[in-house]
């Protein structure tokens, strides 16, 4: 059994149903699954596939480039009553730093102001965060620095940076979660990291439909691909397929207190 952590359900970019791509998850042996929000309108759909599908969780969160026309008091708004749909609300997120060269975000305060207020947010719920990170390392780990103390429990998606900027996260209590980005070649450097962090902290996802694994390139990525991802762990950490889903299953039910 299998978990993806974290993909996009539903989402336009996928060519099959939502109800084809669990059955099809389902048998490769992806039991559950993480569906990630990311606006107020993709949010209601992850509580609907949530509430429509068993083994299926989600989380709800505004993406840094999301909902840019509203301000973060009235997002704060949308999220407290968001929270209220389901019990099957596992997570705050995806959410956090994007610093792109021209690309037209939020002015980076916004963003800090944004992130900020859902951190709080997940630690009066008792939720993780799960955190979108380019190029606002330092800012993630002030913000960890002052929220781990106060009961922030965070993942770090799609982890892709050094070894040492994954030591200084562990540090600070976070799990990092690893996507079919690791199968990629240029991407040789979360090698060393999948082999030296501790395995009770690690996390797979696909972020479906985006970043298929290689072999499945050029087309939607899908959940069921999250067994591309635990193959290529178990092959770097000299490892068995079994044990690495079985202690990634173990940690995502642990970290977002699923039961
Ligand atoms: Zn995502």
């Amino acid at each position: 059994m299998f978990i993806d952590s974290h993909c996009h359900l539903p989402h336009g970019k996928y060519t099959k149903t939502t109800e084809q791509l669990i059955q099809d998850a389902l048998s490769a042996g992806v039991t559950n699954i993480i569906a990630i929000g990311t606006s107020v309108k993709e949010n209601e759909s992850a509580i609907k596939t949530a509430d429509s599908f068993g083994g299926v969780y989600c989380s709800v969160g505004i993406h840094v480039d999301e909902d840019r026309d509203k301000t973060t008091e009235s997002l704060r708004q949308v999220l407290l009553e968001q929270l209220k749909y389901t019990k099957k609300i596992v997570a705050i997120g995806e959410c956090g730093i994007d610093i792109s060269e021209g690309e037209n975000s939020r002015p980076i305060q916004d963003q800090i102001n944004l992130f900020e207020m859902q951190i709080q947010l997940a630690i009066e719920n008792n939720l993780s965060v799960i955190i979108h990170n380019r190029n606002g390392d330092d800012t993630v780990v002030r913000l960890l620095k002052q929220y781990v103390p106060q009961g922030l429990r965070a993942i770090a998606h799609s982890f892709s940076q050094s070894w040492e900027y994954a030591q200084q996260l562990l540090s600070l209590g976070a799990y990092l979660s690893f996507s079919g980005m690791i199968t990629y070649k240029g991407r040789k450097n979360i090698a060393e990291i999948i082999q030296k962090m501790p395995l009770d902290r690690m996390l797979i996802e696909t972020d479906a439909p985006y970043l298929p694994p290689e072999g499945f390139r050029g087309q939607p990525n899908e959940p069921k691909n999250v067994v591309a991802v635990a193959q290529k762990i178990a092959e770097v950490r000299v490892d068995t397929l079994e044990h690495i889903a079985l202690q990634t299953y173990e940690n995502t039910k642990t970290i977002f207190a699923v039961h």
